[in-house]
């Protein structure tokens, strides 16, 4: 696909059809960058790689109550987010259909990622963002030298009002646009490599829209197509009770999402009230027979303390998923394994942290 689209012409949601290879002698010679699984990643000419050799993040085992779970460390990313995975294929392939203004909504760590990308391209980008933004991820993305719009109101507002500003130019929207995902997919790259070519048992992830969760799910699959793997892990998704769309959906056995009246959530980062993709979330973690953790606002900073006094610098979105992995592992069963991840750099959220410390 080279056209200028990001969304079906019915208007709908579009995926991406694409060969992933996976020449394993060849892929562990390279360097140690989510770009050396190069014949999995939708981009034609290497030409058009905006990267900054990112990924390949360490998987560091941590403990909690005498039991071991692996964490992605993705809040070490270049922007500082597990968004740069998305950012850094998207751009490129941005890039190769010479498209040179992009723009994007996003609750900030999205937005601070494209912005880093288009620099790094020389694209111009325009981000806009809701007015509750921590002021962290605001200054990055204007210190990028990008275009920054504050939208009162809430999320959905800031989407409409980029969706059309987009009209003119072009939406790399990290939930409508399929290449981000083709990004986000090397995270389950990276893990099946460093647990040598096998696959976790269960994966605890945040989902706010998603763009982590399908992403992981894809390059499940694609593994598994290659006959690299032998399973598709459980998903565990983790939402904020403040904010549990999905979760509410799943528990009542439904296959829509019902609107939910959200309330504010210290995880900025996944307060999503009507995530576009929730129908394909809620397949995921029915397929994989996995299931929906909330986590209360208490739990969430409890887990950020925990965290932080451990000398993991987290961002508050991030503990959500960590309150998530507590409040699974009493029933996880021993000789599990299990991986989550670091989402967002706690340098992010400076004005939050210091309230709470
Ligand atoms: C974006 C983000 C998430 C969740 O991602 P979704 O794509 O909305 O599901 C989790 N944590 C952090 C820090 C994020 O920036």
């Amino acid at each position: 696909m080279n056209k200028n689209i990001w969304r079906c012409e019915c208007g709908g949601l579009l995926d991406l059809e694409f060969d992933a290879r996976f020449p394993l002698k060849e892929i562990t010679k390279r360097k140690e960058t989510l770009w050396r699984y190069r014949e999995a990643l939708p981009v034609e000419d290497d030409a058009n790689i905006v990267s900054f050799d990112e990924g390949f993040t360490p998987l560091i085992s941590v403990h909690f109550n005498q039991r071991n779970v692996l964490i992605k460390e993705d809040h070490l990313f270049p922007s500082g987010s597990f968004k740069d995975r998305g950012a850094t294929v998207m751009v490129s392939k941005v890039k190769e259909i010479g498209v040179n203004r992009i723009v994007e909504d996003s609750s900030g760590n999205a937005g601070a990622a494209l912005a880093a990308y288009a620099a790094r391209a020389h694209i111009l980008c325009d981000i806009f963002v809701p007015d509750y933004t921590s002021e962290g991820k605001l200054v990055q993305i204007r210190a990028y030298g990008m275009n920054l719009t504050k939208v009162k109101g809430s999320r959905e507002d800031t989407s409409s009002e980029a969706m059309k500003f987009a009209a003119k130019y072009y939406y790399a929207s990290h939930y409508w646009n399929p290449f981000f995902f083709h990004g986000t997919k090397t995270f389950s790259f990276e893990v099946c490599e460093q647990l040598g070519w096998k696959s976790p048992d269960t994966l605890i992830l945040p989902v706010g829209n998603g763009s982590l969760l399908i992403g992981v799910y894809i390059g499940f699959q694609e593994l598994m197509r290659e006959n690299i793997i032998e399973k598709i892990p459980r998903f565990i998704g983790v939402q904020p009770e403040n904010c549990a769309p999905l979760a509410c959906s799943f528990k009542k056995g439904l296959n829509t999402i019902i609107p939910i009246e959200k309330k504010p959530t210290i995880a900025e980062g996944i307060m999503i009230a009507n995530p576009i993709r929730g129908v394909q979330i809620l397949n995921i973690v029915r397929e994989s027979n996995g299931d929906f953790i909330e986590v209360s606002e208490e739990e969430i900073i409890e887990a950020l303390k925990e965290m932080i006094a451990m000398g993991f610098y987290i961002e508050p979105t991030s503990a959500a998923t960590i309150a998530g992995v507590k409040k699974y592992l009493p029933r996880s069963s021993s000789g599990e394994v299990i991986v989550s991840t670091f989402t967002g750099h706690g340098l992010k959220t400076t004005e939050t942290l210091s309230k709470i410390f």
